[in-house]
């Protein structure tokens, strides 16, 4: 008789910490963070290059919001993850747990079984960030998800281009009745016809669906990886865009990132 042998679900993850999240609808709140590596777009802007390999060690703070963290290798069985994650929960503190990467979806099938069990353990909501372009593995999770920050990836600003898959991620998230909104990225070089097409995406969705505008953080020469300077609009594009925009959906907010403010990860 053969064995049975079952594989154990796994994660690469990049690290597992505690912060105030500084965008989008939850701004201001406070999240355990579980940032994933991995990550199959090259956004111009991006902050995170270091996540788009799958790295060897992953660090884990020991304690919510200190900063002392330990090195632990990749992958992270399932319940590892679940023991960080209770040993960050203390009463009280936390508002939700934020899904981020990388580009977390890229772990749908080890999500799949993760959530549901994080969900029962800790009573926290879950919250995706997520460059909105990967409806398949979305729908995998979506049972066990409570909100979604999806990107929409203007090709001006982030030289990547994914409007029908954009289309079909936010329609998923709106029938399943998430608390959603969309993340656009916005530098000196934004085309005013994408952001229109957007607007126009959204609110053939619904117009209810909030957009966020989010002037891009210039990176230090370090961080960059592609050639392409990315510059943060002017205060007079920013009103401009908003104005347009809002002819098609009523909430547009111009939010910068406001961790990078208070000097938070
Ligand atoms: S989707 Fe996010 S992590 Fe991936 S390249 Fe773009 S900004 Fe970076």
């Amino acid at each position: 008789m053969i064995a049975k042998t079952t594989v154990k679900p796994t994660a690469r993850l990049v690290e597992v910490f505690s912060a105030i999240q500084g965008e989008g609808l939850n701004v201001g709140t406070r999240q355990i963070f579980i940032r994933f590596a991995l990550c199959d777009l090259r956004c111009h802007f991006c902050d995170s290059a270091h996540t788009w390999n799958a790295p060897t060690t992953c660090r884990i703070e020991r304690s919510p919001g200190l900063r002392d963290f330990e090195i632990h290798s990749n992958p992270v069985p399932l319940p590892i993850l679940i023991e960080w994650v209770e040993r960050q929960n203390l009463p009280c503190l936390h508002d939700s747990i934020s899904l981020t990467g990388g580009e977390p979806l890229l772990h749908a099938p080890f999500l799949e079984q993760f959530l549901p069990e994080v969900r029962a353990i800790t009573a926290l909501p879950i919250y995706l960030e997520t460059g909105g372009h990967r409806p398949e593995q979305l729908a995998v999770i979506l049972p066990y998800l409570d909100s979604v920050g999806m990107d929409l990836k203007l090709p001006s600003v982030s030289g990547e281009s994914y409007w029908p898959e954009h289309a079909k991620f936010l329609q998923l998230c709106f029938d399943s009745h998430l608390d959603v909104f969309v993340k656009i990225i916005v530098s000196q070089k934004t085309d005013p016809s994408e952001l229109e097409r957007s607007a126009l995406l959204v609110a053939g969705i619904s117009q209810d669906i909030p957009i966020f505008l989010q002037p891009v953080t210039p990176l230090v020469a370090a961080e960059q990886f592609s050639q392409i300077p990315v510059k943060a609009p002017t205060p007079d594009q920013v009103l401009v865009w908003q104005a347009l925009m809002k002819r098609f959906v009523k909430q547009v907010r111009v939010i910068p990132q406001t961790h990078k403010m208070l000097n938070q990860m």
